[in-house]
């Protein structure tokens, strides 16, 4: 079994889009949405900033009151205006009542480099180019990145969100999987998973994915990302229990995550490249 290295795979994709804005002369410029003091959100915006920082994109945090609908919604409609942003990303968890891809209508399509926008998600589900949410760009980077031909293979996605799951599906689909995706109504999930050839978990639930769910020889992707008591991040799959049964899992941390954040940033240089 390979545990597959999204660290390096990550360096090398910024490593590409600090020679690209070097040459271009220009900082691209991501600002971030933030209304909360989650932890782990802050943790990920300091990734972001430090991420961008190393190759030459400008990261500005645009902050609203917790509790502040209308001021988020407002942040988004203004930096959707502004013609010094670039890219613009709506950082979760968002007001109550407030959900994201609602936050997302306010985004400009052209800057919606994280896929927030209910007009992105169309268009990629109708084949027309858009920026999708970089969480599920990343699976599809790493599955590249391991050799793994997706035609007609038989992949299944446990997790529904709308910024993982369905993009995902989408996403496989358009590399011509056969796409299964499961969730919590999900009869029998051992049965349906184990006819993976691709198994994606994305379902924030520490040991989901445990040996009984995996074909023999399978790639495994862990999206899930889940806090221990002792404060330790695990992913959804038991990588001790799978290990001895698929080919290839990717670890938690250091597989989609440092992945997910490095295509985000190059989307960002996309959306430069194309500003008018
Ligand atoms: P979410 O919105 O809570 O969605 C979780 C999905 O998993 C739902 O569709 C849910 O089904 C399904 N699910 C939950 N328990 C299940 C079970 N026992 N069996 C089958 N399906 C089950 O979460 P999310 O935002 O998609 O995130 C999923 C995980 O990925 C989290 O751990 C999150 O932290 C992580 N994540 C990581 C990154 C990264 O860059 N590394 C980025 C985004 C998210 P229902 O729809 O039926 O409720």
């Amino acid at each position: 079994m390979t545990l597959l290295d999204g660290r390096s795979l990550a360096a090398a994709i910024r490593g590409e889009l600090e020679e690209e804005i070097s040459i271009a002369g220009t900082a691209p410029v991501l600002a971030a949405v933030v209304a909360t003091d989650d932890p782990a959100t802050q943790w990920y915006l300091g990734s972001i900033s430090k991420a961008a920082g190393s190759i030459g994109i400008a990261f500005r945090e645009e902050r609203a009151t917790a509790h502040n609908r209308e001021g988020v919604l407002a942040r988004l409609e203004s930096l959707s205006a502004d013609p010094g942003v670039d890219g613009i990303v709506c950082m979760t968890p968002l007001p109550e009542g407030l959900m994201l891809a609602e936050a997302g209508e306010q985004i400009d399509p052209a800057k919606d480099v994280d896929g927030a926008s209910p007009v992105s998600f169309g268009r990629l589900g109708s084949g027309l180019p858009a920026f999708a949410p970089a969480t599920a760009q990343a699976v599809i980077e790493l599955l590249r990145h391991a050799g793994a031909s997706l035609a007609g293979v038989e992949a299944v996605i446990v997790g529904r969100s709308n910024v993982v799951g369905k993009p995902l599906a989408l996403l496989l689909l358009a590399e011509h999987a056969t796409v299964t995706v499961c969730h919590s109504r999900t009869r029998d999930l051992p049965d349906v998973t184990g006819r993976a050839d691709v198994l994606v978990a994305a379902a924030g639930r520490a040991q989901l994915i445990g040996a009984g769910h995996v074909k023999p020889g399978a790639i495994v992707i862990d999206v899930g990302t889940n806090e221990t008591d002792d404060g330790a991040v695990v992913g959804d799959v038991d990588t001790e229990a799978v290990e001895a049964v698929a080919t290839i899992v990717t670890p938690v941390p250091g597989g989609v995550g440092p992945v997910t954040t490095a295509v985000l940033l190059r989307n960002v240089v996309s959306a430069a490249r194309a500003a008018p």
